[in-house]
């Protein structure tokens, strides 16, 4: 079984400055999972990503 983080990644363009909270997992050096292709300005290369484990709902 894979054992991967379920992650909230949150990028931010360099470019027009629009924020996205995306849920993804970890898929190597500096990169994630997310489904995430481009910027509504069209911006595909210029972000500033973070992530942070994502903690499950509390019940
Ligand atoms: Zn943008």
């Amino acid at each position: 079984m894979n054992k991967q983080d379920r992650l909230k990644v949150f990028i931010r363009c360099n470019q027009c400055g629009e924020n996205f909270i995306l849920r993804g997992t970890k898929e190597g050096k500096g990169t994630y999972g997310t489904g995430f292709k481009r910027c509504v300005c069209n911006n595909e290369n210029d972000f500033n990503i973070r992530s942070e484990v994502e903690q499950p709902p509390l019940p």
